[in-house]
């Protein structure tokens, strides 16, 4: 029934939450060196079971229908066949429900090429990074961060993570430990829903940013020459950053037209 075969393996599935996980495959084969940012497509077929704690998908798909979707690395970007990502379930979705039933030692669809313009390593040396991230936006972050962080020292590298509760928070004690290792590193968790043991911030990360929270805490002001921006996430908080950012001449990066700001939605 698989016309293109399964090349990889679940190796360790971590659930934050019923709809959260941190998924890790290896593949059969070695995939090249890729640049930490970059993304993998995951597959599975219509046959795959989907989760006790999705919903119907609207359509019935066919059996032999091999469903692709990408997702970011989070691993270092030396691994070649051990890989790490980090991924919310859309319950009424077509592959997610079917990852998220998944079990370790299962089989899956790994894209033998790794693609994607979301890099850090197109911004220039000492220049100050800013890393946005909702939900599973965080995840380029980590690689990033994983591949990166010991090579910039003269960089503020400062990771804005908004969400509703606590456990939302992917790689929280990952990003404390970073900070509490490097000094030129800074976490700042946000929580719009959190209960009352929670001591950190507590506003949207477009309020944060319009307080001048950046220039309050970290003596940083919005510029285009010295300060570079990576925004990952849902498509309004991404737009919104976005449109705060032009009005202090942020130009959104593309590969043929350089720009100050990156951008990753979804
Ligand atoms: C470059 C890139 C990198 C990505 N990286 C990640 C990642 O690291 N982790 C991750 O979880 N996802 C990531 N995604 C999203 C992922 O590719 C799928 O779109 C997602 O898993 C939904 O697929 P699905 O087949 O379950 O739902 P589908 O059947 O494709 O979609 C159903 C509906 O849900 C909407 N939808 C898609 N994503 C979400 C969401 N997160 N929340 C609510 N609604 C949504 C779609 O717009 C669509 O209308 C990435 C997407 C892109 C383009």
């Amino acid at each position: 029934m698989e016309t293109i075969p399964y090349n990889a393996t679940v190796k360790g599935m971590t659930m934050l939450t019923p709809d959260l996980m941190i998924l890790r495959i290896e593949t059969d084969e070695s995939r090249q060196e890729f640049l930490a940012g970059q993304n993998m497509v995951l597959g599975l077929y219509g046959y795959a079971k989907r989760s006790p704690n999705s919903e119907p998908e609207a359509d019935q798909l066919p059996d032999e229908q091999l469903l692709r979707r990408p997702y970011a690395i989070a691993s270092h970007s030396t691994e070649t066949s051990l890989f790490e990502f980090y991924i919310s379930q859309v319950k009424s979705g077509q592959l997610s429900p079917r990852l998220f039933n998944l079990n370790v030692g299962d089989r899956l669809h790994a894209g033998e090429t790794i693609k994607g313009g979301f890099l850090l390593n197109e911004t220039p040396d000492g220049s100050d990074i800013i890393m946005v991230a909702t939900g599973t936006g965080i995840a380029p972050y980590i690689s990033f961060l994983r591949t990166h962080i010991v090579e910039r020292p003269e960089s503020k590298m400062i990771v804005i993570q908004g969400a509703a509760h606590r456990e939302d928070l992917g790689y929280f004690s990952e990003l404390v430990f970073l900070e509490k290792s490097y000094p030129n590193f800074f976490y700042v968790p946000t929580l719009t829903d959190a209960d009352d043991g929670w001591g950190g911030k507590r506003s949207g990360i477009e309020d944060l940013l319009e307080h001048d929270f950046l220039q309050n805490e970290f003596n940083i002001t919005p510029d285009p020459e010295w300060t570079h921006f990576f925004i990952s996430g849902k498509p309004a908080m991404v737009s919104s950053i976005s449109r705060w950012l032009e009005q202090f001449g942020y130009r959104r990066h593309h590969p043929d037209n350089p720009g100050e700001y990156y951008i990753e939605e979804y």
